[in-house]
């Protein structure tokens, strides 16, 4: 046919795939000739970690198509196992190697288009070309690291990149049933997302126990018979039975800058709006190629299945009638972390930083659907927009579900130019189990429209320093002081955003006021009130619980059960003996009494990392039945606990943070109506116990009570009085049918009984909340200031509020 057209295409899959079948709808007549290096065409690339991981059961489904039914459909002449190895643009020609018949041969073209993708990253570093250390990019890839998981049953492996693959490989390797260690050299997994949004997923690995390692790539691979020791820049070493290497991809570019086309400024292939390449009759597209992004307007690299396919069809279209523009791509991503699931769109703020393009940002945590609907939970999202219009540049989302619908939300604003005054206004679909009647895109919009007004001035938890720089800043947390006993930001003041309009005197006018609550969402009530009464204040965007999750600690280095790092750095994953664990903390807490011993603990192991030990010695015969009650309490491991002839040693290794087991709502509540001195040190010591076990505890003092926590209490005369007090205590007599133990000793027995004193400041100092009762403070014609600083007021629905989230109330 005289007006027939060749088009050969280089790569089969996403890209090429998609091309050829476009180009035979659109001509009949064509000879399309599509060359592939492997031996499979348009395979299921974005499946082949579910395979492993064996949620994609069968091997076939990752083939979308095959040679055989390709060309059955499309008419297309397949040459897969032949790879193209030269062009030659001047005489339109390919040089094609099959690789089958070990035959090199010419084919000549109308027009070419390049679909060759992007190879994994493999730098030269010492012992990398082991066979047990794989990339994925393919199904030989993927033959191979199942056939290995299959036939050598390893238990261990190590990911290197915290990327989308990587973390999808570290996700399908641990549902394989392997412990799995990632390595990623940056501070954060997740490139696409910035630090807050990536501390999530950080923070969900931890959840999870899975190890990772943050700031620290590898630097050598030692290989031996029976493993691998993956030897880390920090020179930790961490022993394992595979490695999946995925720091990353590179454009397969080298035929095109070969054939002497234009490389674009980051390597991978120039094209211009019609995807053709600096020579009109080669055209290219997919990983191999530079693009524009959306938002930015910069050249990136675009390693996703969607822009691929897309331009694959955009090119068939141009081949025939150079018409159809590719503008470019938002790099709309979204991958599963375990159980969460992290979504982005459009640019994030270090993309913007470095476009210089101006921004604001909102952050906020609003519930999937429907609250009182079961199973909400959490969407966290970060809005990028711009700061005069507000038009929307870019968003991530992170949440356990509804993640998808969000950023596909967002991804069509920015393609439409919307503004976050339209995402207030978007009318999206509502029922209880799929969303809320303000959905988390109308929240964010919400939010970000509020900022763009000045209804808030808010603050990032990046900017908590640089506000608070001069000193003169006053931290005000407007959660309740259940949420603040489970952390607060340093040097902050409890006032509950209900209590606000009624305690502004305890606000210094002379102070920036910086607010803050759980998520944003009272913070925002408390800047509006705190404004109006002429406050100088800033809300926290995306409150405490963006800046905890921020600022605490991301890596996780130290998670398996029994893992442990030897003096020299190296990892071992077996269980430690008493003797071999690293005690860091050694407690002598012999003479004290019960509280005080559980109370030295659990001081002690606040300042413990996971997996460090604290060795308490006590004398307190209760610490032997103390010691392992608190341990399984707080979910920290009792490694040993020994009785040496009146002395007992208990070693401990943190496992849990004292906070977790603290969300448990099990408070303790006491009424203290008595300022008698037994009662009020058996109080203190309850309340003291309670919180070493990281339960809630809160005295409420009324009537003679209110005299314990005076500031102009003698405790000298009160020590004093205790002394004689636990002298004269005596047994009761037999007669009676009562038999009280351990009161035989009172001499030795009284010089131990903590003070008052000393029970109060750790009271205090640990927590205990102390509300005093409002009536009577009056009855007794005392003032707040008579009091210790940090006292509550309140009355008894304060009380009850307290009490009902509590399973132990004493009236004393
Ligand atoms: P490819 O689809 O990679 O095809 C290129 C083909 O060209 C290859 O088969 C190669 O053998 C062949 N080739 C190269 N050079 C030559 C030559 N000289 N001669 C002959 N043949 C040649 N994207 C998403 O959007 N979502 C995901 O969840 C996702 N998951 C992924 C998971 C994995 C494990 C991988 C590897 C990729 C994933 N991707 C995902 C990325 C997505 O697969 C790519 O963006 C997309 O396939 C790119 O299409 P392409 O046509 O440019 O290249």
């Amino acid at each position: 046919m005289a007006d027939q057209k060749k088009i050969v295409i280089i790569g089969g899959v996403a890209g090429g795939a998609t091309a050829a079948a476009r180009l035979r709808r659109l001509d009949e007549h064509a000879r399309i000739i599509l060359i592939e290096r492997g031996a499979d065409i348009s395979f299921a690339n974005c499946g082949l970690p579910y395979y492993i991981g064996e949620i994609i059961e069968k091997r076939e489904s990752l083939f979308v198509t095959t040679p055989a039914a390709f060309n059955k459909r499309y008419n297309i002449d397949i040459r897969t196992k032949t790879e193209a190895r030269r062009i030659d643009p001047v005489k339109k020609e390919v040089e094609l190697y099959d690789s089958e018949k070990d035959a090199t041969y010419i084919e000549s073209y109308d027009k070419l288009i390049l679909s060759p993708g992007a190879s994994p990253i493999r730098p030269p570093i010492p012992g990398i070309e082991d066979p047990r250390i794989f990339t994925v990019r393919n199904i030989p890839d993927t033959d191979r690291i199942k056939k290995y998981i299959d036939e050598k049953k390893p238990t261990r492996a190590v990911v290197v990149g915290g990327g989308y693959i990587g973390l999808e490989m570290a996700e399908n390797l641990h549902h394989a049933g392997l412990r799995v260690t990632i390595c990623e050299k940056l501070e954060q997994v997740m490139m696409p997302l910035d630090f807050e949004m990536a501390a999530l997923v950080h923070q969900h690995m931890r959840m999870r126990n899975i190890e990772f390692h943050l700031k620290d790539g590898i630097s050598r691979f030692d290989t031996y018979p029976d493993h691998i020791e993956a030897v880390l820049e920090s020179g930790k070493v961490i022993h394992t039975d595979m490695v999946i290497f995925s720091i990353g991809v590179r454009p397969e570019a080298e035929l095109a800058k070969a054939a002497g086309l234009r490389l674009g400024e980051t390597g991978g292939i120039w094209v211009d709006d019609y995807l053709r390449t600096s020579d009109e009759h080669i055209y290219a597209i997919g990983d191999a190629v530079e693009i524009t992004h959306l938002v930015t307007k910069e050249k990136f690299l675009v390693r996703l299945a969607g822009p691929a396919n897309k331009q694959g069809r955009i090119v068939a279209d141009n081949i025939y009638d150079n018409k159809e523009k590719y503008e470019g791509s938002l790099g709309t991503g979204i991958v599963r972390v375990f159980d969460i699931v992290v979504g982005s769109t459009g640019a994030n703020e270090k993309m913007l930083k470095k476009a210089r393009v101006p921004y604001r940002a909102s952050l906020t945590h609003s519930p999937n659907h429907a609250g009182y609907y079961p199973g909400a939970v959490p969407v966290s999202i970060k809005l990028l927009f711009t700061p005069d219009e507000g038009k929307v540049l870019g968003a991530q989302v992170v949440g356990l579900d509804g993640v998808d619908k969000r950023v596909d939300v967002f991804a069509t604003a920015i393609m439409s130019d919307a503004t976050v005054a339209d995402l207030e206004e978007l009318d999206l679909a509502y029922a209880p189990p799929y969303g809320s009647a303000k959905d988390p895109v109308n929240i964010a919009g919400y939010v970000a429209h509020n900022i763009l007004k000045n209804h808030v001035e808010a603050v990032y938890w990046s900017d908590v320093d640089r506000v608070c720089e001069d000193g003169k800043c006053f931290i005000l947390d407007v959660r309740t002081p259940k949420e603040c006993e489970l952390g607060m930001i340093k040097g902050a003041v409890n006032i509950p955003v209900d209590e606000l309009r009624n305690r502004l005197a305890e606000i210094p006018r002379d102070r920036r006021v910086l607010v803050y609550c759980q998520v944003g969402l009272r913070g925002y009530v408390a800047w509006r009130i705190l404004k109006q009464h002429g406050f100088d204040a800033r809300n926290l965007s995306g409150g405490y619980k963006t800046y905890e999750i921020v600022t605490g600690k991301q890596e996780n280095d130290d998670v398996y059960e029994y893992d442990r790092i030897t003096v020299s750095d190296e990892i071992i994953k077996v269980k430690p003996t008493a003797e071999e664990v690293k005690v860091k903390l050694d407690v002598d807490a012999t003479g004290l009494q019960c509280p005080m011993p559980i109370i030295r603990l659990s001081e002690a192991i606040k300042d413990l990392k996971i997996g460090e030990a604290v060795k308490v010695t006590a004398s307190d015969p209760g610490f032997l039945s103390d010691a392992p009650a608190w341990a399984r309490q707080t979910g920290n491991e009792l490694l040993e606990i020994k009785d040496e002839g009146g002395l007992y040693h208990a070693t401990i290794v943190k496992r849990a943070y004292l906070t977790q087991a603290a969300m448990v709502p099990e408070g303790k509540t006491f009424i203290v109506s008595s300022d008698e001195i037994d009662k009020a040190i058996a109080t203190f010591m309850l309340a003291n116990t309670a919180r070493s076990m990281g339960k809630d505890a809160t005295l409420f003092f009324m009537f003679h009570g209110l005299n314990l926590i005076r500031k102009d209490l003698d405790f000298d005369a009160i020590h004093q009085a205790t002394g004689e007090l636990f002298r004269s205590l005596k047994p009761v007599p037999k007669s009676t049918g009562f038999k009280v133990s351990g009161l035989t000793k009172q001499e030795t027995s009284a010089a131990n009984v903590p003070r008052l004193e000393d029970l109060i400041k750790t009271a205090r100092e640990g927590g205990v909340t102390f509300i005093a009762c409002q009536m009577s403070l009056e009855l007794m014609g005392l003032k707040i200031d008579d009091l210790l600083d940090g006292v509550h007021i309140g009355g008894i629905s304060t009380y009850f509020d307290k009490a009902n989230s509590a399973n132990v109330n004493m009236f004393i």
